[in-house]
């Protein structure tokens, strides 16, 4: 009998010794201590044992139980360490992977252009301001020497809150709001949105931007406005480019002027992109006129300034070469990625 018990404790050690996983030890406890396992098999042949044996040989059968079991659970210790240590392994992050890429948009071709505008004029100096797009009529129209039943308030129908208060039909008025509230010197730059009653089509919107320019010193020149557009034409449209000032009528600048560039596909010559003219149409701008200094609070006596409103759509659909302004409006991210 001892020998027996000796025999399965050594098989039993060597088996679980051997299991090498979880399943695998399971399978063994349950060979040998399970209902029909080995050493329970020796339990129930106790019956047979002679009495006087049985104290002696139960001691011996417990005694081998013990020691199964303590190297069961031994095993089944290391055994789930090592598991544990597995799965760390497997799901460590390799941080030399290449990372997965949100989907973040791109940014717009207006805030692009719009970027590049600033950065070149606040590079001369100049203060970037904001207005409210919410404007009196008073700021919008009166301040710039367009009073009611002008015909310019006809070309720039817009919306109208009531009697006094408009959606702002341009960024000029912002002009009036810097003018009343700083002493020159003034440089400044206050790009927006702006409304107009227009229906949409390839080259209306009733909601775009402009970024108007001013500037207020004393003894600024028609020499000034030149030099500073010509500059920012190459810094647009390239080192090449030239610029020309077609007279033009605006009432908050006298005189005015509209300002071609030469076309930067053909160089002047003339192409389907310029239509044959070998230059296109940027701006329009002048020298602020002495009533709107007036009306400001600024001695026109003393100080002169020039002013000039840009098309951030106009320039950046020339730019990118886009021929519908429509696609600006979509936010269409195949289209945006383009830029
Ligand atoms: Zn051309």
């Amino acid at each position: 009998m001892r020998d027996k018990l000796q025999q399965i404790k050594e098989n039993a050690m060597r088996e679980i010794q051997e299991s090498g996983d979880l399943s695998k030890l399971n399978e063994v406890r349950v060979a040998i201590l399970g209902k029909k396992g080995e050493l329970t098999a020796v339990l129930k042949g106790m019956k047979d044992v002679a009495p006087e044996d049985r104290p002696k040989v139960g001691q011996w059968v417990n005694e081998t139980r013990a020691a199964i079991e303590e190297k069961l659970d031994e095993t089944k210790k290391k055994l789930e360490a090592a598991a544990l240590d597995a799965q760390l392994k497997s799901e460590v992050i390799d941080v030399t992977l290449p990372a997965k890429r949100n989907k973040i948009g791109h940014s717009h071709p207006n805030a692009e252009v719009l970027d590049q505008v600033k950065r070149f004029f606040t590079g001369m100096g100049y203060e970037v301001v904001e207005g409210p797009e919410v404007e009196y009529d008073y700021y919008n129209f009166e301040a710039l020497n367009i009073p009611a039943n002008h015909p310019a308030k006809d070309e720039q129908d817009t919306f109208y809150i009531n009697d006094k208060i408009v959606l702002r039909t341009q960024t000029s008025p912002v002009q009036v709001r810097v003018m009343e509230s700083k002493k020159p010197p003034i440089r400044m730059i206050a790009p927006g949105r702006v409304f107009r009653a227009d229906e949409v089509d390839a080259t209306h919107s009733p909601s775009f931007h402009q970024i108007e320019g001013m500037v207020i010193d004393k003894g600024i020149t028609f020499a000034d406005l030149k030099g500073t557009l010509a500059e920012f034409a190459k810094e647009i449209f390239g080192e090449d480019t030239k610029v020309k000032f077609r007279p033009h009528h605006f009432p908050f600048t006298e005189p005015s002027a509209e300002v071609d560039v030469s076309c930067f596909k053909c160089g002047g010559k003339g192409c389907r992109f310029c239509k044959g003219e070998g230059w296109i149409e940027i701006l329009g701008c002048g020298m602020v006129h002495p009533k709107v200094l007036r009306m400001s609070g600024i001695d026109p006596e003393e100080y002169s300034g020039f002013a000039f409103g840009i098309g951030l759509e106009r320039i950046t659909l020339l730019k990118y070469e886009i021929d519908d302004m429509r696609l600006l409006y979509e936010n269409d991210d195949r289209f945006l990625k383009q830029f």
